[in-house]
């Protein structure tokens, strides 16, 4: 079977929250953990999303990684491509988002002329209900330019200047134009006439105005024959749609199905953000939980040891237990002086890893792991490659479901990234699952 969509995401959580747009939307997805080296031997699946790190790394980097995930995703008969990055559009001057573009549109070009329509492609990172839009060029963070919305601030690639069409020609040496709302709101064939006369001029990227969720629904009909789409999120909640009227993708019931959950419920939490840190309070008024200390760490695996003695005794179907090393500004700090930035988190990365690979050896079988860098520690621990995703538990977090090494039964995992979900969220993503570990 061949998919419909093939999407290659610079990160690992935002591969996520496009795979869980996604299937909210109607498409069975499967998130895979860089470039798999075997084909997809599952036949229902509408969607693949490859999570690269390829957002910071340099731009050759990220134009190779790209470009190995395209030659996968085209030989599982993908017919559209989607490159995926954040919708804040983080990049540095140099990259990678305009170099990996335009490889992937000359790979394209090169090798299925015929669904290429010319020789361009679109921007479209707005995602509307988080706040992120764009107008005459600019994006917008809530109601602030994206220099203005700490984004100028960001330690790896700071946005200094909100208008796109000026930073992707920076990073590109093709000229860059506009889709202006003033057309989009006259339609989709409006829309496609100016992307035509843009081609004519010899304009590559364009940069598109997203105001709101119909602005993507234009966008989506607009944008459904380009072989290569690019943007954040928002495009996913829209495109699977026209893929329906199509005849590409065959409705289903429910996209997000999957395997009935089993085995014990665990919480990892590695996050320092300030959600987590509120998750984790609010879940050790009723549940009970081993703190991690790097420092203690640092000394011996005893305290592993401890944690993983500790789980043992407790880890049973109807009632989640918590292990976590998120701790308050100041402990961190405290850490982080004795320590060093690095060490402390590599320690607790991988104390968190070697318990989930344990714990999962040993019976867990629903894992929530809460942070970003401590999903990706628990994710390679556990040798996950690829997951199957279900059902969002709150906005860009989705219980998945994959096969590990050692456990028959496929393994539930939500991976959250720090500052998402509600204060109850550990409680209500096992609540979810809608069998036992409710309370
Ligand atoms: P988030 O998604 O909230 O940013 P991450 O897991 O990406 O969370 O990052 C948190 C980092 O902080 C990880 O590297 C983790 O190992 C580290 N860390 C967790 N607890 C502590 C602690 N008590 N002291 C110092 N570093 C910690």
């Amino acid at each position: 079977m061949s998919i419909v969509l093939g999407a290659i995401a610079d990160d690992f959580t935002g591969a996520t929250d496009l795979a869980n747009n996604l299937v909210r939307a109607g498409m069975r997805c499967i998130q895979t953990i860089g470039v798999p080296d075997h084909d997809l031997d599952a036949d229902d699946v509408d969607a693949v999303v490859v999570a690269l790190k390829s957002r910071s790394c340099p731009a050759e980097q990220a134009v190779n990684d790209s470009l190995t995930a395209l030659a996968w995703l085209q030989a599982q008969g993908a017919r559209q491509i989607f490159f995926k990055y954040c919708s804040t559009f983080d990049s540095t001057p140099r990259g990678n988002i305009g170099p990996v573009a335009d490889a992937l549109l000359e790979r394209l070009w090169a090798t299925q002329q015929e669904q290429v329509k010319g020789e361009q492609t679109v921007m479209v990172p707005a995602f509307p209900v988080n706040g992120r839009t764009v107008y005459q060029g600019h994006l917008f963070v809530g109601d602030r330019l994206l220099n203005d919305s700490g984004m100028q601030h960001h330690p790896l690639n700071p946005m200094r200047d909100a208008d796109l069409v000026r930073v992707l020609a920076q990073q590109t040496p093709h000229p860059v134009g506009l889709l202006a709302h003033a057309t989009l709101d006259q339609g989709a064939e409006a829309a496609q006439a100016h992307l035509a006369e843009l081609r004519r001029k010899g304009i590559r990227h364009v940069i598109c105005d997203t105001l709101d969720e119909n602005d993507l629904t234009v966008l989506a009909e607009t944008l459904v024959d380009l072989a290569l789409v690019t943007g954040g999120s928002g495009l996913g909640q829209t495109l699977p749609e026209v893929y329906r009227r199509r005849g590409w993708l065959a409705p289903v019931a429910n996209a997000g199905q999957l395997a009935p959950s089993s085995g014990a419920a665990l919480v990892l939490s590695g996050s320092c953000s300030r959600a987590t840190l509120g998750q984790v309070e609010h879940f050790l008024t009723s549940h009970e939980g081993f703190a991690l200390d790097p420092l203690t760490l640092a000394d011996s695996d005893t305290q592993i040891e401890e944690a993983l003695a500790f789980a043992r005794a407790r880890l049973d179907e109807t009632t989640p237990v918590l292990i976590y090393a998120s701790a308050s500004p100041e402990q961190v700090e405290q850490a982080q002086q004795r320590l060093g930035a690095a060490q402390a988190g590599e320690l607790v990365e991988r104390a968190m890893a070697r318990l989930a690979r344990e714990l999962v050896g040993t019976g867990v079988g629903r894992l929530v792991v809460a942070g970003g860098e401590t999903s990706g520690a628990v994710v390679s621990g556990l040798g996950v490659t690829e997951l199957r995703i279900g059902e969002q538990i709150d906005p860009g977090v989705p219980w998945t479901q994959t096969q590990v090494a050692g456990r028959d039964a496929p393994l539930s995992l939500a991976l959250k990234s720090g500052n998402f979900g509600g204060v109850d969220f550990f409680t209500r993503a096992f609540a979810a699952l809608g069998q036992g570990a409710t309370s």
